[in-house]
């Protein structure tokens, strides 16, 4: 027992443990004197720019090693950590290489202070996080992916049911906040809501099968984005229904806009099967504008109630 204590302290010598970190820690680390001068470096430190012994590096600075920009940032930082003696933790450092290459350090540095309380530099330890960084931009790429994909109808690439009513209430959000004189007096500030359903729909599921009536769905999707400006959202709300949300409208254009989806769609008759003469696709159509509403849910509602009442009137309108 009492051996191996002995041969424990005399292996752990402070010279013993500084040539342990110096050789073979992977993090790297450095010490600086208050001009930002290296002391002492370990061997990965010194590794990362080709050099194979660290004492080279002593009496130099990052402005040595690093691109200009990088060593006179790590400069201003030695000098407030000096300055405040306020370590920087973990700090995300984005190092671009000569050749192009980009590697990401976390790198913490904190005073240098000797026996007599006196800051006499800084030291400080990087670990290189390239191979995290790269996970955490795939992982990023495919959150927003999956973001997209739950705002997507899947049958016809419009947004889905689930988007219209979060867009439907942020665009609300958005016109009840401006409430500024000028805005108060432009009839274009407020938006409208078309309701859509295709007449007749189910007559082409039996008639042609499911996959004609998907194609169909599609098909008016497409109809629908082409007549719509860029600022305006389209959405499948399910089955053969559709929303048609537009921004800085007032009800006299939203008629508009209806009459030419109305007529896009009689403009394009479908052929669904050889043998068969095309079938001209008709929607009923309901419009309401938030400046008439009291609510989101009164919006939709009067929409929907306006569609039934194109339904009723005989079908291929707008109301
Ligand atoms: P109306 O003029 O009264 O709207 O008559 P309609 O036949 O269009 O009746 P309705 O709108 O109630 O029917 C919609 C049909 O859409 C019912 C369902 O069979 C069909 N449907 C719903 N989802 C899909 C889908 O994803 N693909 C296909 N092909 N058909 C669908
Ligand atoms: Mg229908």
């Amino acid at each position: 027992m009492g051996r191996g204590k002995d041969k424990f302290e005399s292996f752990f010598s402070n010279e013993k443990i500084l040539e342990i970190i110096r050789l073979y820690s992977n993090d790297t680390i450095y010490f600086k004197d208050v001009q930002s001068r290296f002391i002492w470096n370990n061997r990965a430190h010194a590794a990362q720019f080709g050099i194979s012994d660290p004492h080279e590096m002593v009496g130099k600075t990052d402005a040595d090693y690093f691109p200009k920009d990088f060593a006179t940032r790590a400069r201003k930082e030695e000098l407030e950590i000096m300055d405040t003696r306020i370590p920087l933790i973990s700090n995300i450092e984005r190092l671009e290489k000569a050749d192009g290459s980009v590697v990401w350090y976390s790198a913490s540095k904190y005073p240098l202070i000797d026996n007599a309380d006196n800051v006499i530099g800084t030291w400080g330890i990087s670990r290189n996080i390239t191979a995290l960084k790269i996970v955490e931009e795939e992982l990023s790429r495919t959150n927003e992916k999956l973001k997209r994909l739950s705002q997507v109808d899947d049958l016809t690439g419009l947004f889905n049911r689930r988007y219209f009513y979060e867009m439907i209430e942020k665009t609300a959000y958005q016109y009840d906040r401006r409430n500024s004189p000028d805005q108060l007096k432009d009839p274009k500030n407020t938006f409208c809501l078309i309701s859509l359903d295709i007449d007749f729909f189910k007559k082409i599921n039996d008639d042609y099968g499911h996959n004609k009536g998907d194609d169909v769905l599609r098909l008016v999707a497409g109809i629908l984005t082409s007549q719509c400006r860029k600022s305006d959202m389209v959405f499948r709300i399910g089955g053969d229904e559709f929303m048609m949300l537009l921004p800085d409208t007032p009800l006299k254009g939203a008629k508009v806009q209806a009459e030419r989806v109305r007529s896009a769609l009689s403009a394009a008759p479908i052929v669904l099967d050889d043998n068969s003469a095309p079938v001209r696709l008709t929607a009923s159509m309901g419009i309401s504008c938030y400046k008439d509403c009291t609510s989101v849910s009164d919006l939709i509602h009067k929409a929907d109630e306006r569609l039934y009442t194109s339904k009723n009137l005989g079908r291929d309108r707008a109301t």
